[in-house]
């Protein structure tokens, strides 16, 4: 049977399989086999050996599609950043920064904006405005009314997506919104309660239905961007390439040179003042190898 790791704790995978049954397995022999330990997002094998209490055996680590670091998770499709349209504020440059991790590691991004209930339509259409320009899908949300819910859904079905955002956003209330349709048949390991808020300590996939799941990503405002060289920066600020041939410099930094197409773009309000400035500050950053 097939199934995915959304667990691991002491020697122990938890695998979720598609009749929504989760599988307490040991991963006997596989590691000493070909050398590859089962990490959680692992789509695997198993063979089940007690049915009735759910237990089994890995037997087969299927090819992963990439493999994350930190956090230590396979096969991720996907990444969301949440934020509130306000209370709090977003936080730009954190945003910024998740998007270019994203980014560097090949994952597409979505940004999800949480608590439109209370946000004017101006202040929805600034923020679509900005990072829709930059390639971004922008999606808005309230835990509160349910709107944007089911396309929320959508945009997470048959994926694994990674979901961050600082706290007070309403990433709790999301995801506890998104658990709701699922009736799920799960013995003794009851995933909701369990993952308790706030306490995540392990790496650990939430089901949402048969084959969508979300990682609950904590720690998130540690993301620290500097590992990459300044010149780097202006690759992940897609928006600046349309105006880099009319910079007058081969490899125009877009800060200080003088005739610089960026520059002329962020005057003639063609790119965001508050993209262009976390450019800066970034920058600065990555120059200064500044840690967060
Ligand atoms: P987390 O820290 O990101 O997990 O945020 P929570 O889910 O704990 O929510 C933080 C606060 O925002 C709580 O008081 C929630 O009731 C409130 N909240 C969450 N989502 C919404 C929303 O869509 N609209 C409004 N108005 N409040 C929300
Ligand atoms: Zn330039």
């Amino acid at each position: 049977m097939q199934g995915k790791i959304i667990k691991g704790i002491a020697g122990f995978y938890y695998v979720h399989t598609p009749n929504t049954h989760i599988y307490e397995c040991k991963a006997k022999g596989i590691f000493r086999k070909n050398n590859k330990k089962p990490m959680v997002g692992d789509n695997v094998l198993i063979e089940v050996l007690d049915e009735e209490n759910h237990k089994g055996n890995v037997v087969e680590i299927l090819e992963r599609s990439n493999e994350l670091i930190r956090p230590a998770v396979a096969n991720i499709d996907a990444a969301m950043i949440i934020f509130a349209i306000t209370k709090p504020l977003p936080n730009f440059n954190l945003l910024d920064r998740f998007l270019i991790m994203m980014d560097k590691q090949n994952i597409p991004c979505v940004i999800c904006f949480n608590k439109c209930d209370i946000a004017t339509m101006e202040e929805r259409e600034k923020l679509a405005g900005i990072y829709a320009a930059c390639g971004y899908q922008v999606l808005f949300t309230s835990a509160k009314t349910g709107e944007g819910i089911e396309q929320l859904r959508l945009i997470l079905k048959e994926k694994t997506t990674s979901v961050a955002g600082p706290s007070g956003v309403g990433k709790s209330s999301l995801i506890n919104c998104l658990q709701q349709n699922v009736a799920m048949e799960i013995g003794d390991i009851s995933v909701k309660n369990e993952r308790g808020k706030h306490t995540t300590r392990h790496t650990e996939l939430i089901a949402i239905d048969e084959n969508s799941y979300i990682m609950d990503t904590p720690g998130f405002s540690s993301f620290s961007v500097t590992d990459m060289e300044k010149e780097e920066v202006k690759e992940y600020y897609h928006e600046f390439t349309q105006y880099e041939p009319y910079c007058k410099f081969k490899g125009c930094s877009h800060i200080h040179e003088k005739h610089c197409g960026v520059k002329d773009a962020l005057n003639a309000e063609e790119i965001s003042e508050i993209r262009y400035h976390n450019y800066e500050v970034i920058y600065e950053d990555c120059k200064n190898k500044r840690r967060y």
